[in-house]
């Protein structure tokens, strides 16, 4: 089967017991018994529940994997993969990853004796010698938030094979639709659903896929056993969305496209990231992973003040300022105050992630209008317009 026809059918079978086509909620804590220990397959919903396996089956032939497991965030499914580990290991991670990710390392793990290290991955021969004897993860995340770095997933798999290290990829900035890390070597594909996979802005939610059955009973262990589970409700919102994503993210990969363009020829817009333009460093990575250049676009102005950028941000009409992305509709973001507050300065600029930065995610409306609305929120900076300062927001 091709993506758009997993999207819509694989794991989703027509309810047994009524016919319904749509996979039912299954809104209940236990199951009756037959005889102690003889049911159907379902005993607690913490362990199992209906609406969860129809979304379990289908995320991982959408990532071409064996099993997935799906968690109540992105960052619980992270959790569950921190603790495979022990305290005396090591992750390596991408040094320009989510603001949670990065949280969850430094400031929950490392107490237990965690060690992670963030290092430049962008080329991959890299990550040869930064590997230790301790380490035994490895975390990409690619395209990387907010910069939209490009980390060669097959290259560095490759080297973590060899020295038997295991690789994570969060994929939630591209999508199933876009790359498949399983496919390139990686053993763990860890999503937000709350992004592109839900779709809507209205669910959170988080999913681990694997190709490995002795990795995912650990997982399935771990998720049971520590119950960071969804609600059933959560999964079949997230099953509905998903049945558009293909759909979707083109739209948004096309919109994304013309605006990258658009304000890289803008007069008061000095730098455009953006994996698609062929000057992006890794841009034939890209080109080579991924099957469009994705969703968001990040870009500086020339006279890079936080006012001008607090500009932009407070005048935007369509692109609403807020966290997340990968909604149908388009959102504004500043990354230094937003999410990524939860990195030290001096860690962010290293990457090039300033105090005005500019995030988009770019949704599924009408290019057009999208452009008006960054022309008009652009035509003011400069001009001394008064504008309120962009209030204080808490690091999600
Ligand atoms: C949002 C996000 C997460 C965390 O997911 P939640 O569902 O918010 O817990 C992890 N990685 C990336 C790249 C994200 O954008």
């Amino acid at each position: 089967m091709k993506f758009a026809t997993k999207a819509i059918h694989a794991g989703i079978e027509p309810d047994p017991g009524t016919g319904a086509v749509m996979t039912p909620i299954f809104q209940t804590s236990t199951y009756a018994q037959d005889s102690p220990g003889v049911h159907k397959g379902f005993e607690y919903a913490r362990t199992q529940n209906p609406t969860r396996s129809a979304l379990e089956k289908n995320l991982a032939a959408l990532e071409n994997g064996l099993d997935a497991v799906c968690f109540s965030s992105g960052l619980a499914a992270q959790d569950a993969v921190m603790k495979l580990l022990k305290s005396g290991d090591e992750v390596l991670a991408v040094n320009d990853l989510y603001g949670g990710s990065y949280r969850q390392m430094v400031r929950v793990y490392a107490q237990w004796g965690l060690k992670s290290r963030f290092v430049d991955m962008y080329t991959a021969s890299n990550v040869e010698s930064e590997i230790g004897p301790d380490t035994k993860l490895i975390w990409i995340e690619t395209p990387t938030n907010p910069m939209l770095n490009i980390v060669d997933i097959a290259a560095v798999c490759a080297i973590a094979r060899s020295k038997g290290v295991l690789v994570c990829v969060d994929n939630t900035f591209a999508s199933p639709y876009l790359q498949n890390p399983l496919d390139l070597g990686a053993d763990i594909v860890l999503h937000s659903a709350t992004k592109y996979i839900g779709g809507h802005s209205d669910v959170v939610h988080g999913c681990l896929i694997v190709k490995d059955a002795d990795l995912a009973a650990r997982l399935h262990f771990i998720q049971n056993a520590t119950g960071a589970v969804p609600g059933p409700q959560d999964c079949f919102l997230v099953l509905r969305g998903i049945k558009t994503l293909h759909l979707r993210v083109q739209r948004a990969c096309e919109n994304a496209a013309v605006i990258a363009q658009y304000l890289a020829q803008h007069p008061k817009v000095e730098k455009v990231y953006w994996p698609g333009f062929e000057s992006h460093p890794n841009h034939h990575v890209a080109r080579k992973q991924m099957r469009m250049f994705g969703g968001m676009v990040s870009f500086d102005l020339k006279d890079n003040s936080l006012e001008n950028a607090n500009h932009v941000l407070s005048n935007t009409h369509l692109f609403t300022l807020a966290e997340s992305l990968g909604g149908v509709e388009s959102l504004i973001g500043h990354p230094a105050s937003m999410t990524h507050a939860s990195i030290p300065r001096e860690e962010r600029l290293k990457v090039g992630l300033t105090d005005s930065l500019i995030r988009l995610s770019v949704g599924i409306e009408d290019a057009d209008d999208l452009i008006a609305d960054l022309e008009q929120a652009l035509d003011g900076v400069g001009k001394g317009v008064e504008v309120e300062d962009a209030p204080v927001v808490q690091a999600y």
